[in-house]
This record gives structure tokens, C-alpha cells and sequence, in this order.
């Protein structure tokens, strides 16, 4: 028997338990910890509400999840209730597919006032990720400014924007959209460093942007290079550049039209206001002959009352692993970091891609795992770990649990909405019971 630990239940820990299934069939027992007492990772609480379609890919990590050979333990943390060491002394293999949650910080003076928020923080908040159900950010004011050129960028664009009636069917947490509802946003600025042919926005989002009920996307027609270069372009970035010039065309708007500005060329040097965000100072960028950002020394002021950086995320730390720091993830070469430890998904290569893209890093590792353990293991697994957690007074929650919360959020759900998240761990403690 091998016994392998995964840790965290995202795309990369289910693809990564999926694939050890398919290699060691009934001769691997794995276990899928999260700190959670809900799995899936970003697919609960990092891809958008109004994206159900995408989050339904969950449901394909149940046949697994179910399956004899896989166990879901949630409610522990590694690096606090059980230490990556302990769990080499229990397990053949650890897997660490911890994602990367952190934001990365935005680096600039006046980044710490009140009302600038990463969009781990913001996200979260609006999807129920219960570290940040409390954020309460401020939507008082009618200006908001969006740092980056991604789809996380045009996700908080579009949900800022929407109207409550374009919420119907999503799975948006009762909070925010009572919040969003009640916002005074007349302005949403989008910073993007580069140019229209740089942004890293895909096709689908951007025409989202174009067909909602109260919002105008607008683009600077002089910031757009000529029609003919969009053919050096691949399809995907052309259909979205195509978007983009839609967006520049003169159309008429409702006066009380929320403006979506995309301001191209443009990075943040630094956020002023008295005690909270009032202002960001952008400085006009180029591009240099080998395609590198320049500064130009222009710089120019737009008001802001929220800014919400969507730049990127990090890996936190776990004691005793290795860590590369100026990476943000966790030091591995192809996915081994040490003899039985292993990273995927976005812990090994850093936050990009698709849920799709972690699927190959699940298979990666199974064949290391073979490769590096062609037989049968000598360790205890989760016998050890039920022992140890029972010991420390840690309560597991198991898959059947996570169906007993599930339904109870489905029943919770308003009218119009697949569930209603329970936002706090505690009552999602509260809401397990056996499922027949
Ligand atoms: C805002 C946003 C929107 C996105 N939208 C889309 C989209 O529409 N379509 C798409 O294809 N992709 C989307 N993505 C990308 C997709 O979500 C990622 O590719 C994917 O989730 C990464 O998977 P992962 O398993 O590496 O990490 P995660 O999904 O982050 O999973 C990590 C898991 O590890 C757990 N964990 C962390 N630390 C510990 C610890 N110490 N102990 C135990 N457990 C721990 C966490 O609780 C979590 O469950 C989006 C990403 C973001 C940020």
C-alpha cells in the first residue's frame, strides 16, 4: 500500500488524487486535507458567482472524492494542527497543492490606507470565503480603480457593475449583494500597464463587459494600434483586442451609466487621501523596442474611493518547507521539493492558468510517486494522522460532512440562487449531518 497525503482540496489536490488513483488503483489510499470544512479551493471562492457553469467542474471531483480508495479530511490546517514532518513520518508522499491565496502587494506609498483591498480580499469577500466574509469594504463613494490587465480584473469590473437583477441565479453571498446594491459607483478605472495588445483578458469576459443592463466599457480610441496589426495577433488575444475596439466605437450611453474606463499605459505610483484612499497618481507608461515597460515621468491624478489591485497572488510559507521567496512558491524542480514532498498547481508554478491547467501537474507527480516509490510504502497514513488529530483535539470534517453543509446551503438558497454559503467555519460546523 502507498499512502498519500494531498494538501488542499482546489483543482490541483483533486487532480492529483484523481491521477494517483488511476496509477495505483486499490493499492494507494489517499487522504485530501484542507484547512477548510468545504472543499474545491478558488472554485468556491475565487471564480465568479456568476460563473456557475464553470464552478459545476466540482461536480466531477465528487466521483473521485466518493470513490473507497480517497478520503476528504477538512478543518486542518498543515503548518498549524498537523506539521509537514509529521506527515512524512505518516505518509509515503505529501503532496502540497495549497494554491496560492495571498495577494501580492501592490508596493506603493498609501497601498495600507483604508479602501484599497487585494483581490484575494475582495473576491473572497464576495464569493464567502470565511477570511474574509468581514472585509466591509466601503462602497460609499463614485469612483473605483481596478489595478491589472486579467480576467480577475474584468471578474471585479463586472461584479461591481452589475445590477441586483443581473445576480439572479448566481451564487453571490447575501452580504455583497446587499452591499453592491446599495453602492454609489459611477465610475469603475481600469489600470493597465501595457497596451491593448498586452492584456492577458480573454475574449468571453470582455464581451460580458459589453452586455450589461446599466455599465458602458470605454476605450480610448488613440490608445488603440492600427486595425492591421491585430493580425500579428493568435485568435484568441484578436477576438478580445476585437472587443476592445467595440468598446472605443462613440455609442450612446444612459446618463446614469456606470462608466468601465480601460486606462491603457498607465501604472500606479502612489494612493493619497486623509486616512483613506482619495486618489490615485498613475504615471503614463510606453513600451520600449523590446517590449519592456517604460516610465514617462507623466503623471496625473484620478479620484478613487476604492482600489482593488488584481496583480497577482503568493503561496504562504509552510514551516519547514522550502520556499522560494522571490517566487512567491513553494522551491521545487518540476514538482519534488525534498524525498516524499511535492508541490502542484498554482503552489508549484506560481497563480496562472485555468482550473484545466492543473490537471497535467496531478499526473506529473503520479509519475514521480511511482518513479520514486516503485513499491508498496512501510508507513501508517491516515490510521497515524486519525490518531494524531484525536490526540490534539481536532475535529475532521469528511466528505459526507461537506454533503451535509452543501445541502444546507442549498436549502438556505433565496429565491433565484443555487445555495446560500455559510460564511463563517463555525456554522458550517453547525450545519454537518449525515447524509443517507
Ligand atoms: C478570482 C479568480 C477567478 C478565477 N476564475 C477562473 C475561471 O473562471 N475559470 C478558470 O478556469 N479558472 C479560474 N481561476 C483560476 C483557478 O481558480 C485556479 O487555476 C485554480 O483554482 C488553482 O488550483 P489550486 O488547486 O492550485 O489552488 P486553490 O484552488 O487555491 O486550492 C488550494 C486549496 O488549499 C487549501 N489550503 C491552503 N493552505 C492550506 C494549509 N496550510 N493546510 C490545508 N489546506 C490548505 C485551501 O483552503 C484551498 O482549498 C480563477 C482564479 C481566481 C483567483
Amino acid at each position: 500500500m502507498r499512502h498519500i497525503a494531498v494538501i488542499g482540496s482546489g483543482p490541483a489536490g483533486y487532480y492529483t488524487a484523481e491521477a494517483c488513483q488511476k496509477a495505483f488503483g486499490d493499492q494507494a489510499r489517499i487522504d485530501i486535507i484542507d484547512r477548510l470544512p468545504v472543499p474545491y479551493g478558488l472554485i468556491r471562492s475565487g471564480v465568479a458567482p456568476d460563473h456557475q457553469s464553470i464552478k459545476a467542474v466540482s461536480r466531477r471531483y465528487e466521483a473521485t472524492a466518493l470513490s473507497d480508495t480517497v478520503r476528504f479530511v477538512g478543518n486542518v490546517t498543515v503548518g498549524e494542527h498537523v506539521s509537514t514532518g509529521e506527515l512524512l513520518q505518516l505518509y509515503d508522499a505529501v503532496v502540497l497543492a495549497t494554491g496560492a491565496p495571498a495577494d501580492k502587494p501592490l508596493g506603493i506609498p498609501g497601498d495600507a490606507l483604508s479602501g484599497v483591498h487585494g483581490s484575494a480580499a475582495f473576491v473572497g469577500w464576495y464569493n464567502g470565503h470565511p477570511d474574509f466574509a468581514g472585509l466591509a469594504p466601503r462602497l460609499d463613494g463614485a469612483d473605483a480603480v481596478i489595478v491589472g490587465a486579467g480576467n480577475v480584473a474584468l471578474d471585479v469590473a463586472r461584479i461591481l457593475a452589475k445590477s441586483a437583477d443581473e445576480f439572479h441565479g448566481s451564487d453571490i453571498v447575501g452580504h455583497a449583494l446587499e452591499a453592491l446594491g446599495g453602492h454609489a459607483i459611477r465610475r469603475i478605472t481600469i489600470l493597465a500597464r501595457r497596451g491593448p495588445h498586452h492584456i492577458a483578458m480573454t475574449p468571453k469576459e470582455l464581451g460580458e463587459l459589453g452586455c450589461l443592463a446599466r455599465a458602458t466599457p470605454r476605450v480610448d480610441a488613440d490608445d488603440l494600434p492600427p486595425i492591421e496589426a491585430d493580425a500579428e495577433l493568435d485568435p484568441g488575444q484578436r477576438k478580445a483586442v476585437a472587443h476592445l475596439r467595440e468598446f472605443a466605437a462613440p455609442h450612446e450611453s444612459a446618463p446614469d451609466a456606470i462608466a468601465i474606463d480601460f486606462d491603457f499605459f498607465a501604472s500606479p505610483v502612489r494612493i493619497e487621501g486623509d486616512g483613506r484612499c482619495e486618489r490615485v497618481v498613475v504615471e503614463r507608461t510606453r513600451l520600449d523596442a523590446d517590449g519592456s515597460v517604460v516610465a514617462t515621468g507623466d503623471t496625473y491624478a484620478i479620484p478613487a474611493d476604492l482600489v482593488i489591485s488584481c496583480i497577482g497572488y503568493r503561496t504562504p510559507p509552510i514551516p519547514g518547507v522550502p520556499y522560494d521567496a522571490k517566487l512567491g512558491r513553494f522551491a521545487n524542480e518540476d514538482g519534488r521539493i525534498a524525498p516524499g514532498l511535492y508541490a502542484v498547481g498554482w503552489a508549484r508554478r506560481g497563480p496562472t492558468g485555468t482550473i484545466g491547467t492543473n490537471r497535467p501537474d496531478g499526473f506529473l507527480i503520479a509519475e514521480h510517486i511511482a518513479a520514486d516509490l516503485p513499491d508498496a510504502g512501510t508507513k501508517q497514513g491516515r490510521t497515524g494522522l486519525d490518531a494524531l488529530l484525536t490526540e490534539r483535539g481536532v475535529e475532521i470534517v469528511t466528505f459526507r460532512d461537506w454533503q451535509g453543509i452543501d445541502q444546507a446551503e442549498i436549502a438556505n438558497a433565496r429565491a433565484g440562487s443555487p445555495r446560500e454559503k455559510f460564511t463563517r467555519i463555525e456554522a458550517m460546523l453547525a450545519a454537518r449531518k449525515a447524509v443517507t
